[in-house]
């Protein structure tokens, strides 16, 4: 039975409580479905240790950025020693606000994979176009080069079992954002996998690829019954335990039927 993907990144809201807080209660509101789900929370760094010794392993705890070297001269960064050593087992690569608030570029996400990939992590790589490069008719363009620099060098054995792609459009994302159309959203994700399957064969359509950017309790069913969809990732509407459970347990039957049509 496929697993749905569903995960929150909480930016740089909650305090280490306040995370703890959400996490127990989406453990418990979600303990009856746990099995069909891949459920993860992406917290601030100071949250990761409290999250992991509250829920364990039943809720996937990953970190919003991480440094490229093991340690250094790199002032406010983390590294992937320190989060392993906390129990981070996912690192989110490329967020949209690193991108474009804090000017990462490419290649430094490139050489994050690589160290995520020499520890033992999962790795969201997030993608996603910009306004401009949508209204330049050129979000496909910017999909395949986040994608082959971003995963450069990624050993297939490596991507195939550890690697998870978010496509978040910039203009989506957050406050301000406008959720992408869901046939859009889907034409974008059979972009995504076709780009896998130049990179790493048949087998790289099998690497999910979440959704991601103001999705909410009214778009989330329309986007989880797309092809290509095989999860969402939710920013604000996920922040509240009760709502995230919400839409999961609207999203799931949608996803299970399409699975088993699929089939
Ligand atoms: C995000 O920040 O990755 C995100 C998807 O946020 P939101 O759902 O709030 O747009």
């Amino acid at each position: 039975m496929k697993k749905l993907y569903v995960g929150t990144n909480t930016k740089m809201y909650k305090t280490p409580s306040a995370a703890v807080e959400h996490v127990l209660k989406l453990r418990e509101l979600t303990r009856d479905i746990a099995q069909q789900l891949e459920l993860f929370v992406i917290p601030s760094y100071t949250s990761i240790a409290p999250c992991v010794q509250a829920v364990g392993e039943d809720i996937l705890i990953g970190a919003q950025n991480m440094g490229w070297e093991d340690e250094g001269q790199y002032t406010g960064e983390i590294s992937a020693p320190m989060l392993e050593e906390v129990g981070a087992r996912l690192v989110m690569i490329g967020h949209s606000e690193r991108r474009h608030v804090l000017h990462e570029t490419d290649e430094e996400e490139q050489k994050k994979i690589a160290c995520a990939a020499r520890h033992d992590f999962k790795i969201l790589l997030c993608v996603g176009e910009t306004a401009q490069q949508k209204s330049y008719e050129i979000s496909r363009e910017t999909l395949a080069q986040q994608l082959k620099i971003g995963l450069h060098g990624l050993d297939a054995e490596i991507a195939l079992h550890r690697l998870w792609i978010a496509y978040e459009p910039v203009w989506a994302i957050g406050v301000n954002g406008v959720p992408a159309d869901e046939h859009y959203a889907s034409e974008m994700h059979r972009h995504i996998k076709a780009v896998l399957e130049e990179l790493y064969g048949d087998q790289g359509r099998e690497i999910p690829v979440l959704y991601g950017g103001s999705v909410n309790n009214e778009n989330a069913v329309k986007l989880i019954a797309q092809p290509y969809i095989d999860g969402l990732f939710i920013g604000r509407s996920a922040w509240s335990a009760e709502n995230f459970n919400q839409i999961i347990r609207e999203i799931l039957p949608v996803f299970r039927s399409r699975d088993l049509a699929e089939k």
